[in-house]
């Protein structure tokens, strides 16, 4: 027996800040406390009221920094678009230039420095991409880009090269011929709508696209991914939801990053989705400053089964042009999963993955549980560090049949 690895279940501060972090507090009005209950909780208005102009900002943000000011005014011109819905804006700590809600929506000047290992295309979608706007990348599923439109923008998206369509990506998807390409192809059986972000559709448009995807016969499995529920929880209306139930089976990936983004508010319309029949991931990009912390993480996971919502993915943030500043290391998720495995609900782990740069796919990225491996034994490290011995089956007994006489007397 090796000694067993440090204590992953925390301090005393830690144990205190998970508990605050798992907190459900609700995204309250904030500046916007005049505004009528009804406007507020209207999707509609909470979209034409984003905070988009920098002089919104000076107002509501008097704490913004050299770098963010300077990233600001960038912002939309050659570089993704500044919006921001107000129920999230109200999540920002404006006393904390590091608050994590901040950092990913805010833009900042160091986006204007690209690594010479970024690109606009990290993961190679438009080499992948048979007709505008579907990526073929893996055998029996597609990914149907609908918009390039989102509720808010996340500074570190992997399509920043086409969402906000700020640096020309002129994104015009023609739903005709995504549909027919996925019609000709039978071994699609699975179509993942996206974007941008699908519920911004209005549901009349958003259930005609469902309704046509539902009729090809060989498409056996729907999904939808989503920012808005975090980003717009208004969005997701009883209506909204009684529509999406015709077409299951429907699965809706969410995506969130800091256990504070799950609010009241957020919770109630993930508990609509889910009283829908609809089973929800949530996708989490590891992000520097944001939620690269053990603490910060397993709060998150918690947090998303009391949401119900099975987190799914965690992803190393791509290697998008100007994300530098946002990465967190490899060494960080390695630790970050090896604090949650084992010392969490199983169903609260997720899986975390490297995008390979290029279009290789999606690639499991999991601490070494394996010590060593031979044809006779497999040396296994638990969650606590106790090393463990367990034999291999040899191979050729595995594959020896049975003999009729061993038959005969029902041995197995
Ligand atoms: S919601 Fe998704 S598609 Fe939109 S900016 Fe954020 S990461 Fe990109």
């Amino acid at each position: 027996m090796e000694s067993p690895l440090p204590s992953q279940e925390g301090s005393s501060e830690d144990q205190e800040r998970l508990v605050a972090l798992k907190a459900f507090r609700s995204a309250g009005k904030g500046s916007w406390a005049s505004v009528p209950d009804a406007e507020w909780n209207d999707w509609k208005w909470q979209l034409k009221n984003r905070v988009t102009r920098i002089e919104q900002l000076e107002r509501l943000l008097p704490s913004m920094t050299r770098e963010e000011r300077a990233g600001v005014l960038l912002a939309g011109e050659s570089k993704l678009a500044l919006a921001i819905t107000p129920s999230f804006f109200n999540l920002i700590d404006a006393s904390d230039e590091f608050c994590p809600i901040r950092r990913q929506v805010i833009p900042r000047v160091e986006e204007t420095t690209t690594a010479p290992w970024e690109t606009l295309d990290p993961v190679g979608e438009d080499d992948h991409s048979p007709v505008p706007g579907l990526v073929h990348r893996y055998p029996d599923r597609v990914l149907f880009l609908v918009t390039d439109r989102c509720a808010a923008y996340c500074r570190y998206c992997t399509r920043s090269r086409l969402v906000s369509n700020a640096s020309g990506y002129d994104f015009h998807p023609e739903f005709d011929r995504q549909i027919a390409y996925i019609a000709e192809h039978t071994e699609i059986r699975d179509v993942l709508l996206s974007g941008g972000d699908p519920l911004l559709f209005n549901d009349e448009k958003l259930e005609y696209l469902l309704g046509r995807l539902r009729a090809i016969p060989h498409v056996e499995f729907l999904r939808i991914g989503s920012r808005v529920p975090i980003f717009l929880p208004q969005r997701i209306t009883p209506e909204l939801c009684a529509m999406l139930r015709q077409f299951h089976p429907l699965f809706v990936s969410i995506h969130t990053n800091h256990p504070r983004e799950l609010t009241t508010e957020v919770r109630e319309a993930l508990g609509r989705m889910a009283d829908a029949g609809i089973p929800l991931g949530n996708q989490s990009v590891l992000l520097r400053h944001v939620n690269d912390e053990p603490v910060v993480m397993k709060a998150l996971v918690q947090k998303l089964l009391l949401c119900r919502v099975r987190p799914y993915y965690i992803y190393q943030c791509d290697l998008i042009a100007g994300s530098a500043h946002l990465r967190s290391t490899v060494s960080r998720g390695l630790e970050i999963m090896d604090s949650l495995r084992g010392h969490t609900t199983g169903y609260a782990v997720p899986q975390y993955v490297i995008d390979a740069p290029g279009g290789g796919g999606k690639i499991p990225v999991n601490p070494g549980y394996i010590l060593r491996k031979s044809a006779t034994k497999v040396i296994l490290r638990n969650f606590e560090g106790k090393v463990f011995e367990y034999p291999e089956v040899p191979e050729v007994a595995a594959m020896a049949p049975l003999s009729d006489s061993s038959m005969a007397l029902g041995k197995d």
